[in-house]
Order: C-alpha cells, then sequence, then structure tokens
C-alpha cells in the first residue's frame, strides 16, 4: 500500500536499499529496528499487506507464526537474551510485524515492558547504532539464523 511505511521498507529492501536488512524468509523480511537501545531489536516484517493474523490465509498465518519463532530463537541466541519479549502491535502501522526484543536482566528501572522505558530515551539518536555496530549486530544474527534454520 502507498501510504504504508511497512510497504515502504519493503520496496526499499527489494532495491537494496535498506541498510537494516538482515533476512528474507518465506513470509516475511527480517530487519534490525531502528532503535538498538535493547541491543538486537530485532523486526519481523510480514511480506504482504495484512493487517491482522486472522486476516490472513490458514497457511499464510502458520508460516508467518513458525518463521517468527525462529527468528525469535535466533535473536535469543544472537543477543545472549535472558528472555526474549514477542509483540504484534501496529496501531501506528498497521502492517503485520513482529517486535522481538532480547531482554536482558536489570535494562528496564523495574521489570516489565520495554514501553516503559521513556520513548525519548528509547528512541534518542544515542539509540540508533554506527555502521560498525549495525554491521556486527546483522552478522551476529544472520549466523544465528543459519544456526537456527538448519534445525528446522
Ligand atoms: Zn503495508
Amino acid at each position: 500500500m502507498k501510504n504504508c511505511l511497512i510497504c515502504q521498507r519493503i520496496t526499499a529492501i527489494q532495491q537494496h536499499q535498506n541498510p537494516w536488512f538482515v533476512r528474507e524468509l518465506t513470509s516475511g523480511y527480517v530487519v534490525l529496528a531502528d532503535s538498538q537501545y535493547f541491543k538486537g531489536y530485532t523486526l519481523f516484517l510480514a511480506k504482504a499487506h495484512v493487517t491482522e493474523l486472522h486476516l490472513m490465509t490458514p497457511a499464510q498465518k502458520t508460516r508467518f507464526l513458525i518463521e517468527m519463532s525462529w527468528v525469535a530463537e535466533a535473536c535469543a541466541l544472537a543477543f545472549h537474551a535472558d528472555k526474549m519479549n514477542i509483540e504484534m502491535l501496529g496501531n501506528g502501522d498497521a502492517h503485520a510485524h513482529w517486535h522481538l526484543f532480547p531482554r536482558h536482566l536489570g535494562d528496564t528501572p523495574k521489570p516489565g515492558p520495554v514501553w516503559w522505558v521513556d520513548p525519548a530515551i528509547m528512541y534518542a539518536d544515542t539509540a540508533t547504532p554506527n555502521a560498525t555496530e549495525l554491521a556486527t549486530a546483522k552478522a551476529a544474527l544472520n549466523q544465528a539464523l543459519d544456526h537456527v534454520l538448519a534445525k528446522y
């Protein structure tokens, strides 16, 4: 869809112009999030512009869910997560996408969701990785994806 930010980002991936892109799977695209306040924060974007899981075909939904679980496993492995947080929200951009957060003990002032961190801090310029940090994180996630995908 023309006005969908996620569709625009997918077009950029297809044109090799999205530096956050990590891997294409059957049902979606793995990308690192713009903010790396939570190191390894990853998104898994559905290929099709569908707004809800229940609006996907059964086969499409099953594939999207299982691949999301593989991305989450790779994310946990790559970024040594103590716990994974996985969310599909879509209030800002309705196009189906998963937020995958590798969590570490003490990474919020008290135990709770990432959204308890002030957005001004979570999305501060200092949370944007430089080119070297981005390349390192992408390589770690790609390596972990190789390992996880080989198991299934
Ligand atoms: Zn879209």
